[in-house]
C-alpha cells in the first residue's frame, strides 16, 4: 500500500500538496503512517479569505435551526464513517481500539448532537428596566459570531478535542480553520472529508496542517485576520499563544495542562475506588488532561490500595492495538517518551520505590520502533518530588499516605494546576465538602471522567483561561450586542 499525503482543506477543497512536507510516524512500532503537507503562511491567509467569505455569503444568513441541522447531518456522517475515523485515530495514537471506538469517535459525533440541541434551545437574555425617572426600556442581548476562529488541539483525543470545540463554534455561526498535532493529522483529515460530505458550506470549516512555532500554529495565532482563539495544549504554549494574540486583542480559551490529585478516605469501598484509581491514571496511556498523577490515600488503608493498583496496573496488556485483549497503547512519539522516562529516572534517583512498573517493556521485535512505557506507579517520594509536582502526561502517579482531610486537602490544592480532583470516600457529607473545596474546574465525587456537556470545563491556574461546555461554549464563542429600546414616549431634554 502506498503511504498516503494528507492535504490542507481550505475553502470546501483538498489543496495541492505544499512544497513541504513531513512525515507523520506510528508510536507503536516506528513505521511511517503518512506524509503530511505543512501549512505555510500563505495557507493560513488563503484560509482566513475563505472564511471571511463564508461569513458574508450564505453562512451568514443560516438560521440557528439551520445550523443546528447541519450540525445533526455531521454527526450522522461521522457515524456512518466510523471505520475510517477509526483506522485514522488509531493509526496515529496507538490506542486501544475499545478506547478509540466508545471515547474518541462515539464523543465526535455526540458533541455535534449535544451542540445541535443547546443552539436549538438557546434564549434571549432579556430585561424590563425601570429608571429611577419613570422611563422603561426593553434590554436584550443579541449574539454574533466572532468570526473566524483559530482551533489549536493536541494529540492526545484528537478527534474528540477537536469537535468538542468546533461543534459549539459552528453552532454559534462562525468559521473554523481548525490545526490538529503535527502527531495526529488523520482524524481531522476525514472530518474534513465528512464536512463537505454533509453539506457543510465551503470556507466554513478549513484545515491547516503543520507545526507550532514557525509553522502553521504560529502563523494562525499571529494573523490579523483571526477573530478568537480556542486553545488546548500544554500550559506553556497556551502562555506563547497568548502573547502571540495581544497585539490583536483577540479573546482567547485554553483548556491547558493538569497535576491532578485523588483523595482517598479511610471509609472508602477500596474494590471500587481501586478500579476508578486504575482507570483515572491509566486510560489512553494516562494521556488524558484529567488523568490522575498524584494519589493521597488515607494511612489506614494505604498499603491496601496501594497493593491494589500495583496489582492491577500490572495486568494491564501493552500491545497492538486492534488486538482486543490489549488495554494499553504506546506514548504518542519516542520524543515524548524520553520525557516520561526521565520522570522515572528522577524518582528513582530521589528514593522512590516502583510498586509496578519503572521501565521500558520488552514487547518482542515486531514493536521494538514503538513508544511503548511501563504504567508506573511510585511510593516513598516526598511530595516535593518532580513527579508529585510536574505534569507528566504518561501512566505514571506517584502514592503519598495523609493523616487528616485538611492534610489531605491542602496537599492536593498545593499545585500551580487546577484542572480536576477526585474525592474517594463512604461519606457523601465528606465527599460534598472536599470536592467542594478542591481548586479545580472539575472535582469528582466516587467516580473520574464523568461528563455532561452542558457542564463547564476548563481549569484554573496553570490549567486554563475560560470554561467550555453547554452555554459557556456559546458565550466564547459569541460576541453580545446589548440592544436598549425606550418603551416610553418621553425623551429627556
Ligand atoms: P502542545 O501544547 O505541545 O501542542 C498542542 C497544539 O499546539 C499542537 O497542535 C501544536 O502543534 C500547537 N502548538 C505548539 N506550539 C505552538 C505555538 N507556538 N503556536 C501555536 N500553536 C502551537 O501540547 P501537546 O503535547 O500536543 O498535548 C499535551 C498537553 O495538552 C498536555 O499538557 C495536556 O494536559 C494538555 N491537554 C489539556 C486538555 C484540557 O482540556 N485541559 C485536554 C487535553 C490535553
Amino acid at each position: 500500500m502506498t503511504t498516503p499525503t494528507l492535504r490542507n482543506f481550505v475553502g470546501g477543497t483538498f489543496l495541492d500538496a505544499a512544497a513541504a512536507t513531513f512525515e507523520k510516524i506510528s508510536p507503536v512500532d516506528g513505521s511511517l503512517v503518512a506524509h503530511v503537507a505543512e501549512a505555510d503562511r500563505g495557507t493560513i491567509d488563503t484560509a482566513v479569505k475563505a472564511g471571511r467569505a463564508a461569513l458574508e455569503g450564505r453562512w451568514g444568513r443560516f438560521t440557528a435551526h439551520e445550523r443546528a441541522a447541519l450540525l445533526r447531518r455531521i454527526a450522522g456522517r461521522i457515524e456512518e464513517r466510523f471505520d475510517d475515523l477509526l483506522a485514522a485515530e488509531i493509526a496515529d495514537t496507538g490506542k486501544p481500539r475499545d478506547l478509540a471506538r466508545d471515547l474518541d469517535v462515539a464523543r465526535a459525533a455526540a458533541n455535534f448532537r449535544a451542540f445541535a440541541d443547546i443552539i436549538a434551545a438557546e434564549g434571549l437574555d432579556s430585561y424590563l428596566t425601570e429608571m429611577p425617572d419613570g422611563r422603561r426600556a426593553l434590554n436584550y442581548a443579541l449574539r454574533k459570531p466572532l468570526g473566524v476562529v483559530a482551533v489549536i488541539v493536541p494529540w492526545n483525543l484528537p478527534l474528540l478535542l477537536l469537535t468538542w470545540k468546533v461543534a459549539p463554534a459552528i453552532a454559534c455561526g462562525n468559521v473554523v480553520i481548525v490545526k490538529p498535532s503535527e502527531e495526529t493529522p488523520s482524524s481531522a483529515t476525514v472530518l474534513a472529508e465528512i464536512m463537505a460530505e454533509a453539506g457543510v458550506p465551503d470556507g466554513v470549516f478549513n484545515l491547516v496542517h503543520g507545526f507550532g512555532p514557525n509553522s502553521a500554529g504560529e502563523f494562525l495565532t499571529t494573523h490579523e485576520g483571526i477573530d478568537g482563539i480556542t486553545f488546548t495544549g500544554e500550559s506553556s504554549t497556551g502562555s506563547t499563544i497568548m502573547r502571540a494574540a495581544a497585539p490583536n486583542v483577540r479573546p482567547v480559551s485554553f483548556e491547558l495542562g493538569g497535576k491532578n490529585a485523588a483523595l482517598v478516605f479511610a471509609d472508602t469501598d477500596v474494590d471500587r475506588a481501586v478500579n476508578g484509581l486504575t482507570r483515572s491514571i491509566f486510560t489512553n496511556t494516562g494521556q488524558v488532561c484529567l488523568c490522575t498523577e498524584r494519589v493521597y490515600i488515607e494511612r489506614p488503608i494505604f498499603e491496601e490500595v496501594a497493593a491494589g493498583l500495583a496489582e492491577r496496573a500490572k495486568a494491564l496488556v501493552l500491545g497492538n492495538p486492534w488486538d482486543a485483549a490489549t488495554t494499553t497503547g504506546p506514548l504518542i512519539s519516542l520524543n515524548h517518551r524520553k520525557k516520561v522516562f526521565s520522570y522515572l529516572e528522577r524518582a528513582r534517583e530521589q528514593g522512590g520505590t516502583a510498586i509496578a512498573g519503572g521501565g521500558i517493556p520488552d514487547l518482542g521485535d515486531d514493536l521494538a520502533g514503538g513508544a511503548w512505557i511501563e504504567p508506573t506507579l511510585w511510593t516513598g517520594l516526598s511530595h516535593d518530588a518532580p513527579v508529585m509536582r510536574e505534569e507528566i502526561f504518561g501512566p505514571v502517579a506517584g502514592l503519598i499516605p495523609f493523616d487528616t482531610e485538611e492534610e489531605a486537602v491542602r496537599l492536593a490544592n498545593d499545585t500551580r494546576y487546577g484542572l480536576a480532583a477526585s474525592v474517594w470516600t463512604g461519606d457523601l457529607e465528606r465527599g460534598h465538602r472536599v470536592a467542594g473545596r478542591m481548586n479545580v474546574g472539575i472535582s469528582w465525587v466516587n467516580t473520574w471522567f464523568m461528563r455532561d456537556l452542558r457542564s463547564p470545563f476548563g481549569g484554573s491556574g496553570l490549567s486554563g483561561i475560560g470554561r467550555e461546555g453547554g452555554v459557556h461554549s456559546l458565550h466564547f464563542y459569541t460576541e453580545p450586542t446589548n440592544v436598549c429600546v425606550n418603551l416610553s414616549e418621553v425623551e429627556p431634554a
